[in-house]
């Protein structure tokens, strides 16, 4: 039973003002039976349909139907009140387009309980459509459709089907067969039908309540005992109310009025009398608790994806080109020249961090170290495939080694034994046997191949050059732990058979009085230079066969733990440096201002800026004198047992001055970008321009074409900075705007269809989901196709940028990267466009939840 007491709907409009639509009516509706509701348009009737319905809000006055006083839910009541004892079915029928007839059936049910196919399949069997299950409702007539909406209604089994004008848009024929399903099933649910057809009332009502501007005019219902058969009584003739006799009836009336037998003809009524204070039965019914069924999202989600797919892929290209776009002009206004891309190809300036060059040197040693450098190119090229790759700054000897190499060959006749200089191979025991093997064995001079998982393999070539420059005395000596690696074992080269005849001439340098004379002889000799090509590339190299030898090395706090302190002083002067090694029988400046240090004979090079710092000089490296002061003393202090022991001091003389090229800091940087062997990192312009003057003075820079090449081209980009920035504005706000728009879009595209699912009882929470997975769809391709996307043609522009630079100017450009992928500023990009997604998918969704369901579906 449905009570309905004075109840009130005014909607409230600037526009047209207050309109009254029902104006204080009440009414009882029993349990099962048809109720038409009649009236002119504009009466109240589908407004009076809807708040039944749970689609509106009441204004005043009650609605209670069986027990549930509808005034009294709250959102969540109403989805379980429209869901559960209810559904609508509207003159347009308001199937999902997407869905099959059988899916449109299910999510009726999905909403409601559970999955029940055979529900389903019976539902559609009894509106007379089976085998109809597959189609969807554009494959469907007007009259197939709106009986897929009654179906929809049948497998909820709700207890009440209410049905604003549910044939308008039917034919005579069609709305017949409607009208007697929807009688059918009438005999065990109440059906409340709007409609403007007096006639369908008339035969297929239980009952008539007619609305006039929003009152109720008149309530009627049909007689029981009413009887729409032709007869005659008391010369008078009832006719059906529909004329509706058959041939012998008719006969029998022509009979009976030419027989006079008939004096008066009336027209049986339409059977209905007025409805006064009727008492139906009252029953309760609980609102079922409602899961959310994923089924019926998924579906739905199937049904939003399909939409608009054209515009949805155009809205991902869009994106990713903007995005693409977007980065390019990011790396435009972030384009800082940088020599450090440069210097394995280009060369920049070539100069050592710490270490000193003694005044006056000629750039010799940098040209060398240009040798080295490319000659770890043909390195890679001719002995090395992939797997072998080399990694320096780490390795026995990789940080001693450039300054030897150069200064002994080309400073004093010293210049067989080369120590490595481009740290350790990663390779593997075959490799090895290629290279130096004996019938498919390496030969172990000393040590244990395995002995440490970090530990490194060097050639008795290499243990012969430490033991040569860095005075170990024997290879047990070299094995274990050294200076910035682990020796695990020396192999056996044969290197001393290979090159006996070179190495015969190296032993008669100290009869040679003039060293350039014997240097030129050196070069002359006819395996010079396969003798240097092979050292550098098999005989001094160190290798391992644990490609993360690093890491475990790093692990194992190996050069932390070696290194201590060491004080220098000089008198009251103190200087700690931490970078010493303690091995006590070499002393090692890596970075201090000190270099070359000769034990033996307590001479020392120093660093002009530690001198003067030290002795409180202002020397520059064109005038300088060590006549006054040349003596410091060196002490090197080893951690034992957490106490600082001094291992060693001793008093030297300072012989000569050298220039520390490279700032600290930048230092640091070099050490960031693992080029502290070689090379120069600027931190800004000026500095470099500095480094440069201070370069030429000391005939050591090597001009760079690339580094050149981007400080014009960060000239003009800076002269078209404000532009840039214009246009990185301009495609924010548009991207974000145009993604924020085709999330709305979504939302406002599958409008019906939430409308639709509303009055279905379906949760927003769930709509929420939905256009949520949707818009995520979206996004996520978007982002992953613009994360695979940008560095590709990132790259691609950059080639092609630089290209049309060296066109222009004229120059070969080694290596320059101005447009370029920037981690940081891509991952921005992505988190801020990632939020635009979700803001895109929550404001329309916020903006559904303040609509009543009713709006969703007139709108
Ligand atoms: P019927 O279904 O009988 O044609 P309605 O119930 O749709 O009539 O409308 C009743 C009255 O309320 C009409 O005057 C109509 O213009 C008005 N009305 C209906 N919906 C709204 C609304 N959302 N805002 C303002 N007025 C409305
Ligand atoms: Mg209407």
């Amino acid at each position: 039973m449905i009570k309905i007491n004075n109840l009130t709907k005014i909607y409230k409009s600037k526009k047209t003002g207050d309109v009254v639509a029902l104006n204080d009516i009440s009414f009882t509706l029993p349990d099962t039976g048809m109720v038409f509701v009649i009236g002119k348009s504009g009466s109240g009737k589908s407004t009076l349909l809807n708040l039944i319905g749970g689609l509106d809000s009441i204004t005043s006055g009650e609605i209670n139907a069986d027990g549930i006083d509808i005034k009294s839910l709250d959102d969540k009541g109403f989805d379980k009140y429209r869901s559960s004892y209810l559904t609508f079915v509207f003159q347009d029928y308001k199937l999902f387009e997407g869905l099959t007839v059988k899916e449109n059936v299910q999510v009726g049910l999905d909403i409601t309980n559970s999955y029940n196919e055979k529900l389903v399949l019976d539902a559609i069997e009894k509106v007379g459509l089976k085998g109809y299950e597959k189609r969807y409702p554009h494959q469907l007539s007007g009259g197939e459709q709106q009986r897929v909406a009654i179906a929809r209604s049948l497998v909820k089994d709700s207890k009440l089907i209410l049905a604003d004008e549910p044939t308008g848009n039917l034919d005579a024929r069609t709305t017949k067969q409607i009208l007697d399903l929807l009688k059918e099933v009438s005999k065990d649910r109440l059906v409340v039908i709007v409609s403007h057809n007096l006639g369908d009332a008339d035969l297929y009502a239980d009952r008539i309540i007619e609305l006039h501007e929003g009152k109720i005019n008149s309530d009627k219902e049909k007689d029981h005992s009413y009887n729409n058969q032709y007869k005659v009584i008391d010369n008078k003739a009832y006719l059906p109310h529909y004329f509706d006799m058959n041939e012998d009836e008719t006969n029998d009336l022509l009979e009976n009025i030419k027989t006079n037998k008939v004096k008066e003809v009336v027209q049986i009524d339409n059977g209905f009398k007025d409805v006064n204070n009727k008492e139906y039965q009252e029953r309760t019914i609980e609102l079922k608790p409602k899961k959310s069924i994923n089924r019926s999202l998924l579906k739905l989600f199937k049904m939003f994806l399909k939409k608009k797919l054209s515009s949805r892929i155009l809205t991902i290209v869009f994106s990713v080109l903007i995005f693409v776009v977007l980065s390019i002009i990011q790396s435009f206004v972030l384009f800082t020249p940088n020599p450090t891309d440069a210097v394995f190809e280009d060369k920049y300036v070539v100069m050592h961090k710490g270490k000193t060059e003694p005044l006056g040197t000629s750039m010799r040693s940098a040209e060398l170290y240009n040798v080295v450098d490319s000659d770890i190119e043909t390195f890679l090229e001719t002995g090395y495939n992939d797997d072998y790759y080399l990694l320096s700054n780490y390795g026995a000897g990789a940080n001693y080694s450039l300054y030897n190499i150069s200064y002994g060959l080309h400073n004093s006749n010293e210049w067989f034994y080369f120590t490595q200089s481009t740290g350790t191979l990663k390779c593997d025991y075959d490799y090895l046997v290629d290279l130096f093997g004996v019938d498919g064995e390496l030969k172990v001079l000393a040590g244990n191949l395995n002995d440490k998982s970090y530990g490194l393999i060097i050639t008795d070539y290499l243990a012969d050059a430490l033991i040569y420059h860095d005075r170990y005395v024997s290879y047990e000596n070299i094995l274990g732990k050294g200076r910035y690696a682990y020796v695990n074992a020396i192999i056996d080269t044969n290197y001393e058979k290979e090159f006996e005849d070179i190495k015969n001439l190296y032993d008669t340098r100290y009869s040679y009085t003039n060293v350039d004379e014997f240097i030129q002889l050196t070069y002359e000799h006819p395996d010079y230079e396969r003798y240097t090509q092979l050292i550098f590339r098999y005989y001094s190299v160190c290798y391992t066969f644990n490609k993360n030898f690093e890491e475990e090395l790093l692990e194992e706090n190996y050069l932390e733990s070696y290194y201590t302190s060491a004080v220098y002083s000089h008198g009251d002067k103190m200087l700690d440096e931490d970078s010493l090694s303690s091995d006590d029988k070499v002393i090692y400046t890596a970075s201090s201002g000190i270099h070359n240090v000769d034990l033996d004979r307590g001479q020392m090079e120093m660093n002009l800026e530690l001198y003067n710092e030290l002795f409180g000089t202002a020397y520059t490296n064109t005038n300088y004198s060590l006549e006054v002061n040349n003596k410091v003393t060196l002490t090197l202090t080893k951690q034992i047992n957490g106490e600082d022991i001094i291992v060693y001091q001793k008093e030297f003389e300072i012989v000569s001055l050298g220039y520390t090229i490279v700032h600290d800091d930048d230092f640091k940087e070099l050490v960031a970008h693992q080029i502290d062997d070689y090379g120069v990192y600027f931190k800004n312009n000026e500095y470099a321009k500095d480094l440069i003057s201070v370069g030429n003075d000391l005939g050591y820079y090597y001009k760079s074409v690339d580094f050149d090449a981007g400080l014009m081209i960060s000239k003009m980009i800076s002269a078209f900075e404000p532009l840039f920035i214009g246009i990185l504005v301009t495609i924010y706000v548009v991207l974000f705007s145009y993604i924020i728009a085709s999330g709305v879009n979504v939302v406002k595209g599958n409008k019906e269809e939430i409308g639709i699912y509303k009055a279905l009882g379906g949760k927003f929470i769930n709509i929420g989901k939905v256009l949520l997975l949707d818009i995520l769809v979206t996004g996520i391709l978007i982002i992953s196709i613009s994360l695979i996307a940008t560095p590709i043609v990132l790259d691609l522009a950059n080639d092609i940028l630089v290209k049309s630079f060296e066109t222009v100017l004229t120059v070969k450009i080694f290596h320059l990267d101005v447009i370029r992928t920037f981690v940081d500023v891509l991952s921005i990009n992505f988190s801020t466009l990632f939020a635009a997604i979700i803001l895109s998918a929550i404001v329309p969704a916020l903006w559904l939840f303040t609509l009543k369901p009713i709006q969703i579906i007139k709108e």
